[in-house]
């Protein structure tokens, strides 16, 4: 114990939990933290965030000064190894606009010149996307959890707001996310105590808020999983596990191993002195130290495996450093390789009870992936020119975000889509790196020498970029499936990608581009590009904002879900998704808070039922 090779894991356990990143990594903190022995298998290879984050090396230190590559889309320091938007030795297929009918392997692409219909970003380490995300951590609110009730689109989740309200401050409280609460409609606020005060707004920030008041749209801080401060070890241990004196100590151990930001350098590379939330760092230490915990790397799960009455008996798996098949098994399975990866799982698990798929009886496995409407607007903004040197590095994201505010207007069908936004935002001067002078020779008029200095000087900070995050409504035009030639380096069948952005997307997306050209006009700034009025030239290509979620779809019915609300299969009564997959509508709160809220919530359930002998 802990990490494993094939041959030394036990002849069985009680859970096998596929994927270490969010799902994975909270399945497992509550799974073992009750008690279950637990192994987790994941594709990726073993990563240690303490040695492997180079924090402090500066970007001449890096090749191409840390530029971004194929390889290395978000450049040479960020934390992803061996992922991207493509893994080697693992295909998948796509559409291509720019290469003619057909299917075609998807490549190693610019995000904004791609003819792709879908991008899929896909992590291969221990804590998958955890290790780089942006941290960005906000709830969903009471009208996300029932969208159909209210405009008579999509679908509603089985779950009320306040089914998950308990687990959103639950892991709040566990990772540590600094925000405020501020009573705004469907931005629900935390409980008292739960968050972390947020650290001060850059000069640009407080720019932006003073004239978006102007406008009527509320600039208020982030909600970000990021340390202010150091954690309570001693209550918020107890809080979480109130009659689990092991859990908690465990709990406080590595909560006190965790130290506040210093607010110096980029999350995206990881934090070696766990300030911020990472799988590897947060859930997994506490898991491991409960000793329930087995964790096997290079470990690439092909299907689940059945007995004859349909229940699960384990997975099926390539140890990738051997090649070799092997098999594990449990008596309970949970998916949480990421939506499309656990639904690829269920679609290959193919037998002659489930010649659909596993857990497949109601054909919805696969079925509605979303990802959210994203797209973007730079602007050059005069009042921040020469400003004095200071620190504006801070949390390496936004400090202060515009959540959705036009709630009111839509409901009184003043605007012609459906669903919001909230708005991503950032400018200043953080620690120059590649592409952070892209903008400037618009400005400089081919200045050199000591005017370019000067010019330097007087722009470096003036540019800000405005990014709207927007609610997708699924369609029946947008899924994976299987595709019936191609298989990846290890003979497992690759997923092919349908995807659509509707007209709902495409009038959004245009309205986030009119807003942003009036919030950097109202600043007295210039737009950098012309706004688009038509939004599909605006929208990121579906899968770009890497927010998949969808494709095991939870609901009340089984014949129109595969999902109970326990994230548990109506077909298969021991197996669960934990990942992003059982959402049945992506609100415009980016996922990852949510994923783990009802990671949680499922996990609680299990664990109950195993205690019942119901699984
Ligand atoms: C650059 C970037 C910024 C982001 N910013 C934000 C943000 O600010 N806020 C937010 O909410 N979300 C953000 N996200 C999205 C966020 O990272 C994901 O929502 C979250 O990580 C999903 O958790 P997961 O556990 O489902 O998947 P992952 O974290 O991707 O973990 C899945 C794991 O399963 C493993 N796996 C896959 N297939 C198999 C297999 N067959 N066998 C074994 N193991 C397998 C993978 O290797 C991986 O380690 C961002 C993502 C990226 C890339
Ligand atoms: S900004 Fe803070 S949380 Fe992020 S990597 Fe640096 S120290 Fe860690």
């Amino acid at each position: 114990m802990p990490f494993v090779t094939s041959s030394k894991a036990r002849p069985a356990y009680d859970v096998i939990i596929v994927g270490s990143g969010a799902a994975g990594g909270q399945s497992a903190y509550v799974l073992t933290a009750a008690g279950a022995r637990v192994l987790m298998l994941e594709a990726g290879r073993n990563y240690d965030p303490i040695s492997e984050t180079p924090m402090f090396n500066p970007p001449m230190q890096a090749p191409l000064r840390g530029a971004g590559t194929p390889d290395k889309p978000f450049g040479f320091y960020d934390a992803t190894v061996n992922g991207g938007w493509t893994v080697p030795k693992e295909p998948y297929m796509v559409k291509n606009s720019q290469r003619g009918p057909g299917w075609y392997e998807a490549t190693d692409i610019d995000l904004w010149s791609t003819g792709q219909n879908f991008m899929w970003w896909r992590p291969r380490m221990l804590g998958g996307r955890t290790n780089h995300w942006a941290r960005f951590s906000f709830r969903m609110g009471p009208y996300d959890f029932k969208p159909k009730s209210r405009d008579g689109l999509g679908m509603d989740w089985p779950i009320t707001y306040e089914d998950l309200a308990p687990y959103y401050d639950k892991v709040e409280a566990l990772i540590g996310v600094f925000g405020t609460n501020e009573g705004l409609e469907n931005t629900p606020d935390s409980s008292p105590g739960i968050l972390l005060p947020p650290p001060r707004p850059r000069a640009n920030e407080l720019l932006a808020k003073k004239f978006c008041a102007k406008l009527g749209i509320p600039v208020i801080p982030s909600h970000v999983a990021v340390l202010s401060q150091p954690q309570d070890a001693i209550n918020i241990p107890a809080r979480l596990h109130p009659d689990n004196p092991a859990a908690a100590r465990a709990l406080a151990d590595n909560m006190r191993t965790r130290l506040a930001c210093f607010w110096a350098t980029s999350c995206g590379r990881g934090c070696a002195i766990k300030a911020n939330y990472q799988s590897t760092t947060v859930h997994l230490p506490p898991a491991l130290a409960s000793g329930n915990l087995d964790i096997i790397t290079d470990a690439m799960v092909r299907e689940v495996t059945i007995d004859e009455k349909g229940r699960a008996t384990g997975v099926r798996y390539i140890d990738k450093a051997s090649g070799k098949e092997c098999h594990a098994s449990a008596r309970v399975v949970v998916l949480a390789a990421s939506g499309c990866e656990s639904a690829r799982i269920l679609l290959n698990s193919k037998t002659a009870q489930f010649p659909n798929g596993l857990a497949n009886r109601s054909g919805k496995v696969g079925r509605y992936l979303m990802d959210t409407v994203g797209a973007g607007l730079r602007g050059q903004i005069p009042m921040l020119e020469n400003c004095p040197p200071y620190n504006e590095d801070g949390a390496s994201v936004m400090h202060m975000y515009m959540p959705w505010w036009l709630y009111r207007d839509q409901h009184a069908g003043r605007l012609d889509f459906p669903r919001g936004y909230h708005i991503e935002f950032g400018g200043g001067r953080s620690m120059p790196e590649a592409g952070t002078f892209d903008d400037l020779e618009n400005f400089t008029g081919g200045s050199y020498g000591k005017k370019f200095k000067e010019d330097v000087r007087r722009y470096y900070g003036s540019f800000m970029g405005f990014a709207g995050r927007g609610e997708m409504i699924p369609n029946e035009d947008t899924y994976c499936e299987i595709d019936p030639d191609k298989k990846d380096a290890w003979g497992i069948p690759v997923l092919r990608f349908h995807f659509k952005w509707s007209e709902h997307e495409i009038r959004q997306a245009a309205h986030m581009q009119k807003t942003f050209a009036g919030i950097i006009e109202a600043m007295g700034g210039k737009v950098l590009s012309p706004p688009q009025s038509d939004g599909s030239k605006a929208i990121a290509p579906g899968g770009g904002i890497i927010h998949e979620v969808g494709t095991t779809c939870m609901g009340g019915d089984p014949r129109t879900s595969v999902l109970n609300q326990y994230c548990q299969s109506w077909d298969v009564k021991n197996l669960f998704v934990t990942d992003g997959g059982p959402f049945v509508s992506n609100a415009d709160k980016n996922p990852t808070l949510t994923i783990m809220a009802n990671a949680w919530r499922a996990c609680d359930y299990l664990a109950g039922e195993m205690k019942k002998g119901n699984l």
